[in-house]
C-alpha cells in the first residue's frame, strides 16, 4: 500500500554577519546575526552608526521602526534556507508561486522511488473509511504508472542509453501521478519573501496544507531573528486549525 508522508521543514542555511572592524558602530548583543545585518544596512543609508536616536537605539527598536515605516526593502539582506519534504506537488505548485523564492525540487524523471509516497490531506486522514479509499486509489494509479513505464521502456528498446530511455519513460509516465504525490524541496528566500509568504499562505484562507508549512517557517525564522517575524500572530481557528496574521502584511 502507498506510503503516507508527513511534513518535514528543516533550516538549513541562514545569513551570518561580519561587521567592516573599521566602523564605530557597537554591534547590538541581543540581536541575531541577520537582525543585526538589517540593522546595519539601514544605518549605512544615513551613515549613524552612532545611534543619535534614542528611540531606535537598540536593534529591537530599530526593526520595529522599519516595519512600522514600510522601510522593508533593508529585510531583503538577512535570507533563510529550508529543505522541505512531505509536501505534495499541489502545494509545491502553490509554493512556486511566490517569484521571489529560488527553489530546487525533486526531479520525478532522474529519481524514482520504488514506493508510492503520497500526502494524504488532514480531512481524508483523519477517517478511517475515506482514507483507505484515498489510499486504495493511490495504489492503482501505481500500477498504471508502472504498467506505462514498462511499456515506455519497452517502446524505446532501441535506444541504447538506460539512462535516457528510464528518463523519457518516466517523464511520460509520470503524467498519470497524483497531485498528492511527495515532493521535496530546497528553498531560499530573503526575509521580505518569507514575510509575504507567511503573511499570505498562513492566513485561513489559504490551503491547510500550504498554511502548515508556513507555519512551520514561520517557528523557524522566529528562532533566527525574533523581533522580524515577531508581528505574526498565531491563533486557533474554529476548525481546530492553526493561522498566523500580521498587521503588516496586508497585499
Ligand atoms: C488564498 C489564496 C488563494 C489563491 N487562489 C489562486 C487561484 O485560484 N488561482 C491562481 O492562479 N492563484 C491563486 N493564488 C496564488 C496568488 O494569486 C499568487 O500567485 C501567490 O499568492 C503569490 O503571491 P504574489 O503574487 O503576491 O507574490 P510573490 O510572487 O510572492 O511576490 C511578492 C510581491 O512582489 C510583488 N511582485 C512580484 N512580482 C511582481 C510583478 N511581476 N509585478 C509587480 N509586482 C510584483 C508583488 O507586490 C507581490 O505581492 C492564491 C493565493 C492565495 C493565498
Amino acid at each position: 500500500m502507498a506510503k503516507q508522508s508527513e511534513l518535514s521543514v528543516e533550516l538549513i542555511a541562514c545569513s551570518s554577519f561580519h561587521p567592516p572592524a573599521d566602523i564605530a558602530w557597537q554591534r547590538p548583543a541581543e540581536a541575531t546575526d541577520a537582525e543585526a545585518l538589517i540593522e546595519f544596512a539601514g544605518r549605512a543609508c544615513y551613515e549613524t552608526f552612532h545611534k543619535p536616536n534614542p528611540r531606535t537605539a537598540t536593534n529591537a527598536a530599530y526593526l520595529r521602526h522599519i516595519l512600522e515605516v514600510g522601510h522593508t526593502a533593508l529585510f531583503e539582506h538577512a535570507t533563510a534556507t529550508v529543505y522541505i519534504r512531505g509536501l505534495s506537488r499541489s502545494a509545491t505548485h502553490e509554493l512556486m508561486r511566490h517569484r521571489h523564492f529560488s527553489f530546487s525540487q525533486l526531479s520525478q524523471r532522474f529519481v524514482h522511488t520504488e514506493e508510492a509516497e503520497v500526502v494524504v490531506p488532514d480531512l481524508i486522514a483523519q477517517d478511517p473509511e475515506l482514507r483507505q479509499i484515498f489510499l486504495h486509489a493511490v495504489d492503482d494509479v501505481r500500477f498504471v504508472y508502472e504498467d506505462l513505464l514498462q511499456g515506455l521502456e519497452e517502446r524505446m528498446s532501441d535506444e541504447p542509453n538506460a539512462l535516457l530511455r528510464k528518463k523519457q519513460a518516466r517523464q511520460a509516465a509520470r503524467a498519470i501521478l497524483p497531485n498528492a504525490t511527495e515532493s521535496r524541496v530546497v528553498v531560499s528566500g530573503n526575509f521580505r519573501a518569507w514575510r509575504h509568504f507567511i503573511g499570505m499562505r498562513a492566513s485561513e484562507h489559504a490551503d491547510l496544507e500550504i498554511r502548515q508549512l508556513a507555519l512551520e517557517c514561520l517557528s523557524l525564522l522566529k528562532q533566527q531573528a525574533p523581533v522580524v517575524f515577531d508581528d505574526f500572530e498565531v491563533s486557533k481557528l474554529a476548525d481546530g486549525t492553526w493561522m498566523a496574521t500580521s498587521p503588516y502584511v496586508t497585499d
